[in-house]
């Protein structure tokens, strides 16, 4: 859940497990929030309250006048409830916690998280974390995160519980995506150990800089040398007149993170230039800007006032777009709503890597039609 604030939080795992000094230097740069971070927020508050409710013998149904963030946390609570049952039918001795505090303080000193919810029995633990964001999906599989909080689950219910099962659930109900990992107590114990030295290297703030995609989400990214040096080396070319097939494919592999990183050193520099700091050989300037009319309704009045038909002086009534129809409807009742009337045209070509999902796109059929309509 969005707004731990451990030294070494489970959400941040990845990055500080593989570069440990980020650990210390990200604890003492200044917080930040987001609009994705505060609706994850509350999306957390809203399943928390309509599973304590169910458990408590409530209704299963989850009350907000948001109603994309109503849908999606219904889908949530659903295969919670699925899973709940499940883990009743096998064992009924299973226990639900919701909103539980993990301590996995044994591997990581001060590491603490909060499992969503926590299904414990004889047979099996099960952790299930919702993942309310819509960017990329998460996977479970080997999920530091979902491992640490493991870990807390154990320490807690071990001694009490002879599982051997755990299974960590990653549920994300804007992208449908429900992954699950799972490894024998044994693994995961085993695994914790393996990474207390790496731990205490990062709550120590020592250890190697290490770049990669765990950077992503590092606050010191603009101002971070390793990042540089793993972005400059990400296209580091060869002496030759002419680039090889795969340098260019590298290139085009590296462009989005090569983009990203720009971008937060550009808003990294504006925002400390508008601090007052100098930047040697640059300044700041006002941007360009486009001319505004300050009152719409007098502006229209004057021009039908000078003989000018409101169609011309209006633009035309235009639907909202598809993402605030959904907030605003939700997305089940919208597509039942408008039925045919929603229609999804084919997207421009795109080169991907290998590994997405989408099917290739056939390049034969696309030139067949094409030299059809030609022929017309
Ligand atoms: S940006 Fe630098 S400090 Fe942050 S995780 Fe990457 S290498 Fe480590």
């Amino acid at each position: 859940m969005p707004g731990t604030h451990a030294i070494l939080s489970a959400s941040s795992s990845s990055r500080w497990l593989a570069c440990p000094p980020s650990a210390r230097i990200n604890a003492e740069l200044p917080e930040t929030t987001s609009v994705y971070a505060e609706e994850g927020t509350k999306a957390h508050a809203l399943a928390e309250k309509t599973l304590k409710d169910y458990l408590a013998g409530g209704p299963a149904e989850v009350q907000s006048d948001n109603e994309e963030m109503k849908e999606a946390v219904q889908r949530y609570v659903d295969i919670c409830i699925e899973k709940i049952n499940a883990a009743k039918a096998a064992s009924p001795d299973a226990v639900v916690h919701v909103e539980f505090r993990l301590d996995f303080s044994t591997y990581v000193p001060d590491g603490f998280g909060t499992g969503d919810m926590v299904i414990v029995s004889d047979k099996s633990l099960e952790i299930c974390d919702l993942k309310y964001g819509k960017g990329v999906p998460v996977s479970a599989e080997g999920n530091t995160q979902m491992r640490l909080y493991a870990l807390g689950a154990v320490e807690e219910f071990g001694m009490l519980y002879g599982f051997d099962i755990v299974r960590m659930t990653i549920i994300q109900p804007r992208l449908d995506s429900v992954s699950t990992d799972t490894l024998s107590a044994g693994k995961l114990l085993d695994w914790g150990r393996s990474i207390i030295p790496v731990a205490k290297e990062a709550y120590d703030g020592k250890g190697e800089f290490q770049a990669g995609d765990h950077c992503r989400f590092c606050k010191f990214r603009p101002q971070c040398k390793a990042l540089a040096a793993y972005m400059t080396e990400k296209t580091a070319l060869r002496k030759k007149q002419e680039l090889t097939d795969l340098e260019t494919v590298s290139i085009l592999q590296a462009a989005k993170d090569i983009k990203r990183w720009l971008t937060d050193i550009e808003d990294y520099a504006l925002g400390k230039a508008l601090d007052g700091y100098d930047w040697p050989g640059m300044k700041l300037v006002e941007g360009r800007s486009k001319r505004v009319i300050t009152n719409p309704d007098a502006a229209a009045a004057a021009l039908i006032n000078l003989g000018f038909v409101p169609s011309a002086v209006y633009k035309p009534r235009e639907l909202q777009t598809m993402t605030a129809l959904e907030k605003l409807v939700g997305k089940k009742s919208l597509a039942e709503a408008l039925g045919d009337l929603i229609e999804k045209p084919s997207g421009k070509p795109t080169l991907v890597e290998l590994s997405d999902k989408r099917p290739p796109l056939d390049i034969t059929a696309k030139a067949a039609d094409a030299f059809d309509d030609s022929l017309l």
